[in-house]
């Protein structure tokens, strides 16, 4: 295949067709601030036309078998691995991170498309024992219809894939509005699933700014039978809200404030590298990354040492940099953010052991940081930093870290340290999150649920829970025996 970032789709996909519009909205590199492409500023209306082409194609795919879909998938995602070096190079161009990360996130995104042609074929119902003679009793699975999803800019291609993969699989018809910072790893995601031969209309992009104007029509329109969103807590809380009039079913994967609890009995190692990972991955830009680091008072020393030295060990610089692993943030309100945590954090005492302002790498470049002396009055312990800024809070025993750990209207991911087999069982049972990396800092993958409880969010993406979310249960029975 062999295609150059440059030969990706500017205009919108919809229907089949390739959209363009005069109004249009620039993608800037985050590491250069230079504009890339410009792609179709879509309106409201063009929405709705989306949501016409989706409707319109949901017969015909839905009645296609499972087996017909996963082959198109099966194609689709060979295609992505194909062309997985232009998407890497694409994906670092307009969202910042290191290539290196880049690769991984796009053979991560194939992933679930690979896994969701398979289990689409997996769709069982069940047969019921019955309660009468005269009576039957089975349930079959179908598809909820419409699908619209509102996806992030932090992983341009995986959450876009994690979602589009098993609506498709189930047989539903989507509409994706991408990030306004991303929108162009979506269109390539299009322009190879046209590729492959998925049908017209089955999967759309709708790229915008109008975000708040394309979300209420994707809400209010009842044809629209689910949405996926993934994003923050605050605009997950609306469009909950704007879903009610139409009851659609709803799958939210929203904010963190991760704990990783590291135990006086951790190996230090393993501690500092599963903190690692989980902090600085993409610049600390996931929804799954350590918030706040809960080090016991035995081990707290050595630890914030180790990561410090560590921490000052990551070379930061544009992703596509030789030996780079810290990119820039996506854009200044995230850096603003990061400097205004910080300032709150060293006002009330906190302390920089290394780090603590931005790189010299360019005006989106933030230092791996950390922050000793952590305490809970502090804005960085109740918000997301989304930065590479490691929070560091001292706790001695156990039940203080748990009640630490779980102080937070939010629970996506939690980690813990320990060399104890016990004491790590009894504190993943206490956790309050949807998903607990045991003496591990990285464990999302496409066979294995995703999701949150609490603010969080609901439902699960990956595994076999992924599927169910867009599938309906119909209990069918049959009388008269
Ligand atoms: P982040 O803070 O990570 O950018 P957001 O929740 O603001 O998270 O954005 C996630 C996605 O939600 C993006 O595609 C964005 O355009 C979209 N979005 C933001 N505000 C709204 C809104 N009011 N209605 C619908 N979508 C929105």
């Amino acid at each position: 295949m062999d295609m150059n970032p440059d030969d990706f789709p500017t205009s919108a996909y919809i229907g089949g067709a390739w959209v363009t519009s005069k109004d249009q909205f620039a993608v800037t590199n985050p590491a250069t601030g230079l504009d890339i492409a410009r792609v179709p500023n879509l309106t409201p209306a063009d929405a709705r036309h989306a949501i016409d082409e989706a409707s319109a194609a949901l017969p015909a795919w839905s009645a296609k078998t499972a087996k017909e879909r996963a082959a198109l998938l099966r194609r689709w995602y060979e295609l992505i691995l194909a062309e997985s070096e232009a998407l890497a190079q694409l994906m670092t161009a307009e969202q910042g991170k290191p290539l290196a990360e880049s690769r991984g996130e796009v053979a991560y995104g194939a992933s679930f498309v690979e896994w969701f042609a398979e289990e689409g074929k997996r769709a069982y119902g069940r047969t019921i024992p019955t309660t009468a003679s005269s009576k039957r009793y089975i349930t079959i699975k179908q598809p909820i219809g419409v699908v619209a999803a509102i996806t992030p800019w932090n992983f341009p291609i995986a959450m876009i894939t994690r979602k589009v993969a098993p609506a498709l699989a189930a047989g539903c018809t989507i509409i994706v509005k991408p990030a306004e910072d991303t929108p162009l790893c979506a269109l390539a995601l299009a322009k190879l699933a046209e590729k492959a031969g998925v049908p017209a209309g089955v999967f759309n992009v709708v790229t915008t700014q109008d975000a708040r104007g394309v979300g209420e029509v994707l809400c209010a329109d009842g044809r629209v039978r689910k949405l996926t969103f993934t994003g923050s807590t605050e605009v997950g809380k609306i469009l909950y809200r704007q879903c009610a009039d139409t009851v659609k079913k709803l799958t939210l994967e929203l904010g963190g404030n991760a704990p990783l609890i590291i135990f006086d009995d951790a190996d230090l190692d393993q501690a500092v590298a599963g903190a690692m990972a989980s902090k600085y991955r993409n610049a600390g830009q996931t929804c799954v990354c350590a918030n706040r680091i809960i080090v016991q008072a035995g081990i707290y020393d050595r630890f914030a040492a180790a990561l410090a030295a560590a921490a000052e060990k990551l070379v930061v610089g544009p992703g596509t940099g030789a030996g780079v692993n810290l990119g820039p943030l996506i854009n200044a309100e995230a850096v603003a953010k990061v400097e205004s945590l910080m300032a709150d954090a060293v006002a009330k005492g906190g302390m920089v052991k290394t780090g603590g302002t931005k790189d010299a790498a360019g005006s989106l470049f933030y230092k791996p940081t950390v922050l000793t002396g952590v305490t809970a009055d502090m804005e960085i312990v109740s918000q997301e930093i989304f930065g590479p800024v490691a929070a560091l809070i001292k706790f001695e025993t156990d039940d203080e870290a748990i009640a630490l750990a779980n102080n937070t209207p939010f629970g996506l991911a939690a980690y813990l340290f320990s060399q104890n087999i016990h004491r790590a069982w009894k504190a993943a049972e206490k956790l309050e999150a949807g998903m607990v990396g045991v003496n591990e800092g990285i464990f999302s993958n496409e066979v294995v649920p995703f999701g949150g409880v609490k603010e969080s969010g609901l439902g699960r993406e990956g595994a076999a829970e992924g599927l169910e979310e867009y599938l309906e249960t119909k209990f069918i029975c049959l009388g008269g025996m």
